[in-house]
């Protein structure tokens, strides 16, 4: 719980990013903060919606997934495959297309990135609606693998976004107004 409430004290709050009426969440100050990020890779290890043994690869989400995701696959002995916005990655992809609150957005991984069976989990800094992590988890189902659970730094209260996911175990972090 202090470990928590030590994560909470370093996330900053910033009214009006990227646009009016947005309470935007930063966790980047976490990562500048040595034993803050220490006990962010610890709470991620001990909070796996599922046991290590029962998923093969970690996926994250561009930008801010990127920044712990592959230490995480590290620390658990696991591969890391990037999910990236449209037209980033080099080789042949596979896309789904989503919708965010004005517009859509794309979202990529490379063909190979997952494998049959694969058994994947997702990770990403923030759920909100959990469009973005619906639409990955769906890439993941399309290359043939299977979404072992979503784990995320931070949820939304009232936001129940992990109604979108399907039914696979979503852990969190911390909740935030
Ligand atoms: P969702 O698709 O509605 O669940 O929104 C989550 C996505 O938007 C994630 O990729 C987040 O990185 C990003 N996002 C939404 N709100 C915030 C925020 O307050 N801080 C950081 N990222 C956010």
């Amino acid at each position: 719980a202090a470990d928590a409430e030590y994560l909470v004290s370093l996330i900053g709050t910033i009214p009006g990013f990227p646009k009016e009426g947005i309470l935007f969440r930063d966790f980047i100050p976490v990562f500048a903060d040595p034993k803050g990020l220490r006990i962010l890779m610890d709470a991620l290890v001990a909070a796996l919606p599922v046991d290590a043994a029962d998923f093969d690869t970690v996926a994250a989400l561009e930008a801010r997934g990127f920044l712990f995701g592959p230490a995480l696959a590290a620390r658990l002995g696991k591969g890391f495959v990037a999910v990236r916005k449209a037209g980033k990655l080099p080789t042949a992809t596979i896309g789904e297309d989503y919708q965010l609150e004005y517009g859509t957005e794309r979202i990529e991984i490379e063909v190979g990135a997952v494998k049959p069976g694969d058994r994947v989990l997702v990770v990403d800094d923030l759920i909100a609606t959990g469009g973005s992590s619906k639409a990955a988890a769906d890439l993941v189902r399309r290359a043939g693998g299977t979404v072992a659970g979503f784990e995320f730094v931070m949820g939304l209260d009232g936001l129940d976004g992990a109604a979108k996911l399907g039914g696979a175990p979503v852990a969190t972090l911390v909740t935030m107004p």
